[in-house]
């Protein structure tokens, strides 16, 4: 039987199949993922509903006493769960890996404990009050990538949960583990049912978007499952919130010293290995330039020690699945068969686990898929342009919109520029910076919906209005 279980209703809740979780250094089993049935689920979203009856009328101070009390459960379990992150999703325990993650959560979690969502009067006049509440939706499905996943359960389960809702949550089959043991402590602070995970495949995703008791799905991943999503839940109308993909451009003026800002930009785009959301995905850096911000953003990428993220030295991991391992090897293999040069990289590393070293490519443009398609793996390539007009162009020539950067000295120059990317976060002199206190979302095919602060918390909620006539005599 496996240690890891279900969460269904304040129990830990076994199964008769289990899916193996390997860890993508090593090629070892870190644990058997528990594979819910669709009875199971129906169990997990009956017990949600049920919770939601009294978790949607208990007084707001309780709950955000309970989220408060989430944080400093997952503070105490930190060096358990980063343990468990690092072995079954790959990134390492230091740098900007399993323990920044872990930060993340308990930072997420205690910043929405303290958002409010308070009665709005939209008028009191003589005759008529109008007050506009903000109710939780009912049950809530999340559906989260294998990427971040602890992040991303926390940001979103904890706002549904701040803002009265119940939670059925499935991770990804690729990294279920610490989620399960993740909800299993949360579970314990909270009343049976607020929080229930299930685990499986992905078909266990398609029947929570479909499912009739579930009244909205928040999704993080990719593009075409996004659209699978959308497809699905139309049939019940259900409310979404759609995190997806992205192909962020970075755009480098020329007034930039390239020794200055290469460390910011090999930071943003090999966060995670590249496996991040908003990751920086194209760099397009001005003719005058260009040699010498390659060559510096080379000199910086092949200094970070890579290997598996147990060992305490190591800041990169491997890539974390074979599939994506796949689809870098090809990616790059085209790149460099188009014209592409690797200044670093540029093949696999070999030997155990999916490892695929830092890799940045010049002498690319669109039309590879590097460059045209969402990589999220470790190779950047950098393109060489003239123009800003026809860099910002081109940088917009993409389907999706989720985050873009300018780098310049002249701030007032790259603000009005980063104002013409079409994307949900402009940064300037930094890519990736995502904040517990600014709302964050994509726009185009990157999804719609914006998580995190005052914006993000209202997204668990619907609207509704409350006009009392003050007439006289009834
Ligand atoms: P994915 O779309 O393959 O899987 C995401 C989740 O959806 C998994 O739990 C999976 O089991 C489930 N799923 C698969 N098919 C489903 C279906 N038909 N119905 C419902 N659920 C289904 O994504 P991934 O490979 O795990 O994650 C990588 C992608 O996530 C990248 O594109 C990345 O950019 C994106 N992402 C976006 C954000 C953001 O905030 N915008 C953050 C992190 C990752």
């Amino acid at each position: 039987m496996s240690e890891y279980g279900l969460v269904i209703d304040g129990k830990k809740v076994p199964t008769e199949k289990w899916l193996e979780v390997k860890n993508p250094a090593t090629g070892e089993v870190v644990g058997e993922c528990p594979v819910a049935t669709k009875a199971q689920l129906d169990e997990a979203v009956t017990a949600a509903a049920r919770a939601f009856r009294s978790w949607s009328r208990v007084p707001d101070e309780e709950r955000v006493q309970a989220v408060q009390h989430i944080a400093g459960v997952i503070e105490a379990n930190a060096g358990e769960l980063a343990t468990l992150l690092t072995r079954e999703q790959g990134k390492p325990l230091k740098g900007m890996g399993s323990e920044f993650e872990l930060g993340g959560c308990i930072a997420w979690t205690s910043a929405t404990a303290a958002l409010q969502l308070p009665v709005k009067v939209l008028d009191d006049s003589p005759r008529t009050r109008v007050e506009l509440h903000r109710k939780p939706v009912g049950v809530v499905g999340s559906i989260t990538p294998w990427n971040w996943p602890l992040m991303i359960a926390i940001w979103h389960v904890i706002p549904a949960i701040r803002s009265g809702n119940t939670v059925v949550i499935k991770p990804s089959p690729y990294t279920p583990l610490s989620t399960l043991r993740l909800v299993e402590l949360i579970s314990e602070v909270l009343p049976a049912g607020v929080i229930n995970a299930v685990a499986g495949k992905d078909e266990l995703g398609q029947a929570m978007t479909e499912h009739p008791d579930i009244q909205k799905i928040v999704f993080t991943g990719s593009c075409a499952t996004g659209r699978k999503v959308m497809g699905s839940a139309a049939a019940t109308l259900k409310r979404l919130t759609l995190e997806l993909g992205g192909n962020d451009a970075g755009i480098v003026l020329p007034d930039v010293d390239p020794a200055a800002v290469a460390e910011s930009i090999v930071g943003g785009a090999f966060i995670n290995n590249g496996q991040t959301c908003a990751a920086l995905k194209r760099l397009y850096v001005h003719d005058s330039i260009y040699d010498e911000m390659c060559d510096a953003l080379a000199a910086v990428a092949t200094r970070i020690p890579m290997g598996d993220g147990m060992d305490e030295g190591n800041l990169q991991g491997p890539i974390q699945n074979k599939m994506q391992y796949d689809k870098i090897c090809s990616m790059v293999e085209e790149a460099l068969e188009m014209g592409g040069k690797a200044l670093c990289g540029g093949a696999p590393s070999g030997g155990t686990g999916y490892f695929y070293p830092l890799t940045i490519i010049r002498d690319v443009s669109e039309g590879c898929r590097l460059v045209d398609e969402e990589q999220f793996g470790p190779a950047l390539p950098v393109i060489r342009y003239f123009d800003i007009d026809d860099a910002i162009e081109r940088a917009n020539r993409c389907e999706n919109g989720l985050g873009g950067s300018i780098w310049s000295r002249d701030l007032a120059k790259a603000a009005e520029l980063a104002g013409r990317l079409e994307c949900g976060t402009a940064w300037v002199n930094i890519h990736g910076d995502i904040r517990p206190d600014v709302p964050f979302g994509g726009v185009k095919q990157s999804g719609f919906g914006v998580e995190f602060a005052q914006e993000g918390l209202e997204e668990y909620t619907s609207v509704q209005i409350v006009n009392i006539a003050r007439g006289e005599g009834l």
